[in-house]
């Protein structure tokens, strides 16, 4: 007979269900502790340690020592195998048996020589299923394997997840034994959390949370842990209460699985590969289990990986796939940082990932784009997705922003160029959800386009560190798929999501411009070397696909090297992955990374010759130097060229291709007519190359040092004065005689400010940095005279700046040059202090430009709101700049992402020394380039663009090993400056390999018509996309070997040419 009704105490009822499920209090009699039933120890365990992360076949054959439970192995970074050898009892038929698996470290199952499930305490995944329900029949004995990684699901952080990893670090085995699950237990455990959760999330101004709480203390009441006979009773009254439907108007969650692993972080790469193949193996085992159960997948490269080392697991992924339930997305190589990778670097992102997906998945994908964890988002990517076939985009990571609250989850996302994509943002603001009622509700609560959106996205499954969803949050998920006072959740693929988001997008908000991070702002400096690889890295890889298609054009002999191109670009966007050319990353990972630059340098430098020695073939002439210019406009430089015996002599090289606009390629010979502005003698080098080498009273006057211990440098461009400790007083345009220095303020001003983040250390750099200004002074006389004029003049100094670290810097002007260079070498031994160097200029404007992918952009120069406050540290690529009307002062550099203008002084931000995850970041020998350039009218009349591009792309001088052509020669010229011919590239699918891409964009904002010249066999032009998929409707037409092209502002072009057969 049931008890009369009794008032009910809020908190001791919710108390007491919580008692009834808890794990740890009163699991002697509450239903928790009935979860397992019988159990019984493993038959026998054996192990062995091994430094060395073994394929299955060559671990299976070590020599495995017996072993016990509370064994403890290790360090951090090895791995323990061991054998489980395993016997059910008889007296367990018919009932569903685990194997009970509690270790440190990452575990995973193998069962007949393939990998079958992943066990991580952290990952709450202690158990393995080895029958559902055991037959009289099935066998009940057998041989398992568990591998398990001598780290966490987030590293080996010494105390704290981001401090630098332990390396003496032990692990323990602390349970492996056999037992009897109790699945209605599970399924009452998992209801009565939902009704906890339910009460507690409504709370007590609703009359939802009472009828959960009071279902709660009902289904207590009527169940006894020791008599399952009494729980379907409590089933029965969980069902009544989930059942109560909702309403039409009800929000939609569609929940996907998902499972984020940072392709390197606080664990290596190779660490990375064993833990996809864990958290996906895991993935497949539910997709089995639950039908209905879709699960989302980013990064090519580590699918490859697992392709590579877990062929079997591979094969399994593609089966699901086209069940439709393993569903790749994103279409990168990997999930890249969204504002440092170059525009062309960008697009290979897609280009490799989305190939690879056509290849192992039968399709691309066109769905969505898919960077939740990245530090910010480029303006140019909504330009860029739409040139890869994608108009949806997926991220969550604005919900950290320090400052500002953005204002949307769902939204338009307008782009550089105009494009628009469809944005959302998953609500909960996490894309590793634990099914909770809380999440849910947090879901639907904190959607900041309520009445415009009705739908969300639900991410779950751990992630950072791999791990993924678990039977426990399906279960969860199922169970919510539509009951009063919740909204609806049903398991979705995104597909289904932006469906639905689209067909109901009348009324959504749309956002202009870049998606800017106002958190890690420190991911633009820190590891300054990684930053540095990456843009040397890039231009390598620019240098050789251009040198080997004029090759291919020109030789019908050249092979190009795809494959290799391919290698070393997979390994530069592996690098550009979110927390590695950030710099966020621990030290071992930071020196991989540092191979990879090293590979793509010596590679790069070895294609680059190979591709010269093509060129030169066959062609009459002396032996010498090949010039290149791999810029696609005219250029007079000063160069560096090598003498025998490895010494060097300045040479000033006009432009190659004389002949057209804009040079692309030439070789040397006597065909030097571009005059430089200074008179100049003609002389032939000991290797046939001509130089010109400019008399004493050539432009570049160098004064000797004045009597005040200050140097001034001119060459009829610009004057530019140094103080006797190196600092900038004047920089003088000649022509007008206009200063860029503002009056009473020096340039070159080395500033150090103490660099304390609140805890991300590698990653931010606060507000309050700023405070701590403090302005690094040299000591008068350390200025010195370097060369003396003719093509050069420069002058050197050191510079002390703390008693451990130290400068020394060259400042160079050449000839025709309109800017001046700083050469910089720094010792850099420091403990969270950030070194910036700042020029004040003569400027005002309340707004500075940068440089972004394919295009610029401007930022406020002041912090009247606080949107521009909060963007105190801002990224820009290879310059910046501040103009007024008529005049401007640009500051450019060949390696630096970190930057900002306050009022009038152009800042850029050069080392950090953050201690967390990598203790060693940043210490050492740094060599790094910047250079000032003061101009007249905008800076894209004045030629910024084209100076930052010439400071990043030197003039190449290779050694030509057979006589270099005798004629100089220009493949590409443009009738625009304001157009910039990006990448020439082989073009991925070309019959017969004999087809080039060629990626242009507008680079002033304008609108703008252009004729590209061709002076290559061309016999077809086509419009492709950035994918390189020819527009049907694209073919160009081509008269007198030009191309008339169309821009509007920042518009990117990607252009087929199909090139005649190569003479036979
Ligand atoms: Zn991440």
């Amino acid at each position: 007979m049931a008890a009369a009704p009794a008032l009910k105490h809020w908190r001791t009822t919710v108390e007491r269900v919580e008692k009834f499920v808890s794990p740890l209090y009163f699991t002697d009699c509450n239903l928790r502790g009935r979860l397992f039933g019988a159990s019984c120890p493993v038959a026998a365990l054996s192990s062995f340690l091994t430094p060395d992360r073994l394929p299955y076949q060559e671990a299976v054959q070590r020599d495995f020592r017996p072993a016990q439970v509370g064994c403890s192995f290790g360090p951090t970074w090895w791995t323990c195998w061991f054998r489980v050898e395993l016997t059910i009892p008889e007296a367990w038929v018919g009932q569903e048996v685990h194997l009970c698996w509690e270790s440190d470290g990452e575990g995973l199952v193998w069962r007949d020589g393939e990998p079958v499930q992943g066990l991580t305490k952290e990952g709450k995944k202690t158990s393995y299923v080895l029958t559902d329900r055991l037959g009289e029949r099935d066998p009940r004995s057998l041989t398992l394997y568990v591998e398990v990684a001598c780290n966490g699901l987030l590293g080996a952080g010494k105390g704290s997840i981001i401090a630098a990893p332990d390396p003496e670090k032990m692990f323990q085995l602390s349970r492996a034994e056999l037992a009897v699950f109790h699945r209605d237990v599970h399924m009452l455990l998992v209801d009565l959390e939902l009704l906890l959760g339910i009460a507690k999330g409504l709370g007590k101004d609703n009359q939802r949370s009472f009828q959960a709480l009071y279902t709660a203390n009902q289904m207590v009441n009527v169940c006894d842990p020791a008599q399952p006979e009494t729980f379907p009773v409590a089933q029965a009254l969980a069902s009544r209460f989930f059942g109560q439907r909702g309403g039409e108007s009800q929000h939609t969650i569609h929940a996907t699985g998902h499972c984020h692993i940072d392709t390197a972080w606080l664990w290596p790469f190779k660490e990375t590969m064993r833990k996809c193949a864990r958290s996906w193996v895991t993935a497949l085992q539910l997709m089995e289990r639950n039908p209905e159960f879709i699960f989302a997948c980013s990064q090519a490269q580590q699918l490859e990986w697992v392709k590579n080392r877990y062929p079997g697991l591979h094969s399994r992924l593609q089966e699901f796939a086209r069940r439709g339930q393993f569903v790749p997305v994103g279409g990168t190589w990997v999930e890249m940082d969204g504002n440092l990778p170059s525009g062309e670097a960008m697009v290979r992102q897609f280009l490799q990932g989305q190939n690879f997906f056509l290849q192992e998945f039968g399709k691309m994908c066109s769905e969505q784009f898919w960077l939740p964890d990245t530090f910010g988002y480029s303006a140019q990517l909504p330009q860029i997705m739409h040139g890869c076939g994608i108009r949806r985009f997926l991220t969550q990571k604005l919900s950290w922003n320090l400052v500002n609250s953005f204002p949307h989850h769902t939204f338009f996302w307008e782009g550089l160029d105009g494009s628009r994509v469809l944005v959302h943002f998953p609500p909960g603001d996490s894309y590793g959800m634990q099914g909770s009622v809380e999440e849910v509700l947090k879901t639907v609560a904190n959607n900041r386009d309520k009445g415009r959106a009705n739908h969300s996205a639900f991410l779950f499954g751990f992630g950072d560190g791999g791990g993924g969803p678990t039977q426990t949050m399906l279960d969860r998920l199922k169970r919510l798929s539509n009951t009063d006072g919740l909204p609806r959740v049903q398991l979705s693929s995104p597909r289904q999501l932006f469906s639905a988001l689209e067909s109901d997008s009348g009324q959504l908000c749309t956002w202009v411009g870049e998606l800017f991070l106002e958190l890690h702002n420190g991911t633009y400096t820190t590891h300054a070397q990684i930053k540095k690889g990456n843009r040397e890295c890039e231009r390598i890889l620019h240098d050789v696909e251009l040198l080997s298609s004029l090759a291919l054009a020109r030789s019908a002999q050249f092979l190009y090297p795809a494959a290799q191109l391919q290698h070393l670009w997979r390994l530069l966007l592996l690098n550009q992955f979110h927390d590695v050319v950030t710099g966020s990353c621990i030290q071992i990972v930071a020196e991989e990374a540092m191979c990879h630059y090293e590979d793509i340098r010596s590679h790069g430098n070895t294609l680059l010759s190979t591709a010269a020695a093509a060129l030169c073939a066959g062609e009459p002439g002396p032996e010498g130097l090949l010039i290149v210019n791999t810029l696609p406009w005219k250029r007079t430089e000063v160069m560096a060229l090598p003498k025998p015996g490895g010494a060097h002599s300045l040479g000033l090289t006009p432009s190659p291709g004389d002949g057209a606009q804009h040079g692309l390629c030439s070789c040397s010979s006597p065909h030097l007519t571009a005059a430089p502005a200074a008179p100049a003698a003609c002389v032939r080098t000991a290797r046939g190359l001509l130089v010109w080498e400019a008399p004493t009273d050539s432009a570049s006057r160098p004064p000797p040092t004045k009597t005040d211990g200050s140097v001034t440098l001119d060459n009829g461009i610009i004057r530019v004065k140094l103080d006797p400790t190196g600092r900038l007083t004047s920089l003088v345009l000649v022509a007008s005689g206009r200063e860029a220095i503002a009056e009473g303020a020096v340039g070159n001003q080395f500033v150090l400010f103490d660099d304390v983040p609140l805890y991300w250390d590698a990653w931010d750099v606060m507000d309050y940095h700023l405070e701590t200004r403090k302005p690094v002074l040299g000591q008068a006389g350390t200025l010195a005279v370097g060369t003396e004029g003719g093509l050069r003049g420069s002058a050197w100094f050191l510079l002390q700046i703390s008693p451990n670290s130290r400068l020394s810097q060259e400042v160079v002007l050449d000839v025709g040059c309109p800017y001046v260079r700083f050469h910089t070498e720094v010792h850099w031994h420091e403990a969270h202090k950030f070194l910036k160097v700042e020029f004040p200029a003569r400027v005002r404007s309340s707004q500075a430009t940068y440089e972004i992918q394919f295009g610029h952009l401007q930022r406020p120069t002041h912090y009247n709101t606080s949107w521009d406050w909060a963007r105190f540290e801002v990224w820009a690529h290879r310059w910046m700049d501040l103009s007024e009307h008529g005049f401007g002062l640009a500051l450019l550099n060949d390696c630096k992402y970190g930057a900002s203008v306050q009022g009038s002084v152009l800042s850029l931000s050069l080392l950090r020394a953050p201690k967390a995850p990598d203790a060693t970041a940043d210490m050492g020998r740094h060599e790094f380039t910047y250079a000032l350039m003061p101009h007249k009218g905008s800076f894209q009349d004045a030629g910024v663009i084209q100076a930052a591009y010439s400071l990043n792309f030197p003039l190449l001088a290779l050694p030509a090993p057979s006589p270099a052509p005798a004629t100089s020669w220009s493949a590409f010229s443009l009738s625009s400056p304001a157009v910039v011919l990006e990448t020439v590239k082989q073009a991925e699918s070309s019959p017969q390999r004999r087809s080039l891409v060629l990626r242009l964009y507008e680079a002033h904002g304008s609108h703008v018509d252009c004729w590209l010249h061709l002076s290559l066999p061309v016999q077809e032009a086509i419009l492709c996309d950035l994918l390189e998929r020819p527009d049907p409707a694209g073919h160009l037409p081509l008269r007198d070997s030009r191309l008339k092209l169309t821009f509007s502002p920042f518009q990117v072009l990607s252009l087929l040419l199909v090139l005649q057969p190569p003479p036979h």
